[in-house]
């Protein structure tokens, strides 16, 4: 038996983004013990990496940014390793069997800095002002700990970090203990539904928390907090509008995180969002993107695509969620915002395909606005009574999954008792939107 990894051991086989994430084996779990010095902008601590190889190994392949590594070990033995560019290429002592369950033990520390990337920005851990957050959608997660960087090998994850005192720490699970010593306190968190690593976030600041519903709850500088308070003052009514349209709420907590600074754009986390100082103002102005947001705890977090292509899966769902609050909430309807958006330039002439747009247009409106289009249709070809026992189906059948457009357009023709290519060819795989 050929004991090497197979040539591609240190790709993913993404069709947008191969060189994140690695083959050979799957993570389990994630256990990160970590301390975060913000006045020093200083990381260090333990990655244990829980995972099962998926064919016979000689070493494997981990994205990393560049810390300083003091010690590597595979089964409690010191292991061999590389760390060159995003790739730490780790040699255990003894090759892993095909199926055998291994852990990994990474101590590292270092100074985190986001990873600059043309199509996204910078995405990672991040400093503020005073604290730092992660926004890692899509390849941010090496800038703060080892992984398999691939939203289709999800994960169950421990997060232990220590802090200074003034300093709140809101990060994605079940705040399951905090433990103050001189001058610091840690927090820990567990997270057991199985979550892809771009999600997994971390926010350091110097909050208020305020709880929302048995749910819901908001962590916001105090200067902040008022109107922060009216703007997701209806929060706990869009989860239950959701829910009504996509099926129970798929985690036991959601942590509405505001941060001092400003940000460009909130972003989804699993079961958290992120939001700037300038998405809140007292008047409601954002209020999509706080049902955008938490729409994607179904489309993205619970559901997560297997490969970037897939995106629309994610954007779509969540901007047309947009749109269905905007008429429960006695706003412009569903109909008249498709109609508007329709007639955007975005949406006319030659553009991306909503359904393989290429990695530069993962992220552009012809997903979000287009994907949105597309619902917008099948809910026309279907009636809403099929078009929302889909979504529910969708949600129920995949959840904590990972999906393919494949998977949706077949469920989609099922619900409809009859064939849909056309239907999906003509606005997915298409570079002009049908009128
Ligand atoms: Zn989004």
């Amino acid at each position: 038996m050929n004991a090497s990894p197979s040539p591609g051991a240190d790709v993913s086989g993404d069709a947008y983004l191969p060189a994140h994430g690695n083959g050979g084996y799957r993570v389990l779990r994630y256990d990160l013990d970590l301390e975060y010095r913000p006045a020093a902008n200083r990381l260090s601590g333990t990655a244990r990496i829980t995972a099962v190889a998926t064919q016979p190994l000689s070493g494997l392949v981990l994205d990393f940014e560049p810390y300083k590594l003091n010690r590597v070990q595979v089964q409690g033995v010191n292991a061999r390793y590389t760390h060159r560019g995003h790739k730490l290429r780790v040699k255990p002592a003894r090759s892993i069997a095909e199926g055998a369950e291994f852990v990994v033990d990474i101590r590292y520390a270092g100074n985190p800095a986001p990873l600059n990337s043309p199509e996204w920005g910078d995405v990672g851990w991040d400093e503020l002002t005073d604290g730092a957050l992660v926004a890692s959608q899509p390849v941010g997660a090496p800038s703060w700990f080892p992984c398999n960087d691939h939203p289709s090998d999800k994960a169950a994850y421990r997060l232990s970090m220590k802090v200074p005192a003034p300093y709140t720490v809101v990060a994605t699970g079940r705040l399951v203990d905090t433990r103050r010593s001189a001058g610091a306190t840690t927090w820990v968190f567990e997270r057991d539904e199985p979550s892809a690593t771009y999600l997994m976030s971390v926010q350091i600041g110097q909050y208020v928390e305020v709880a929302l519903d048995d749910v819901a709850r908001i962590f916001v500088p105090p200067r902040l907090r008022d109107n922060a308070l009216f703007d997701f003052g209806r929060q706990p009514q869009i989860r239950r509008t959701l829910e009504d349209w996509f099926g129970p709420y798929p985690f036991d907590e959601y942590a509405v995180v505001v941060t001092d600074d400003e940000l460009d754009d909130p972003i989804e986390a699993q079961g958290m969002a992120v939001f700037g100082a300038g998405h809140v103002d007292g008047l409601r102005t954002h209020e999509r993107l706080v049902v955008h947001e938490f729409a994607h705890q179904w489309f993205g977090n619970s559901l997560t695509v297997a490969d970037w292509k897939h995106i629309w899966l994610n954007e779509g769902f969540a901007t047309y969620a947009e749109w269905l609050w905007s008429e429960a909430a006695g706003g412009e309807t569903a109909d008249e915002l498709a109609r508007r958006w329709r007639a955007e330039p975005a949406q006319q002439g030659v553009g991306p395909r909503i359904g393989d747009p290429g990695v530069r247009d993962m992220f552009s409106q012809r997903v979000y606005k287009g994907g949105a289009l597309t619902l917008h249709a099948l809910r026309g070809q279907l009636g809403d009574e099929t078009f929302f026992a889909l979504l529910r189906d969708w949600t129920s059948t995949h959840r904590h999954g990972t999906v393919t457009t494949a998977d949706f357009t077949a469920l989609a023709a099922h619900h409809a008792g009859r064939p849909l290519d056309t239907f999906f060819t003509t606005w997915l795989d298409t570079d002009t939107l049908p009128a």
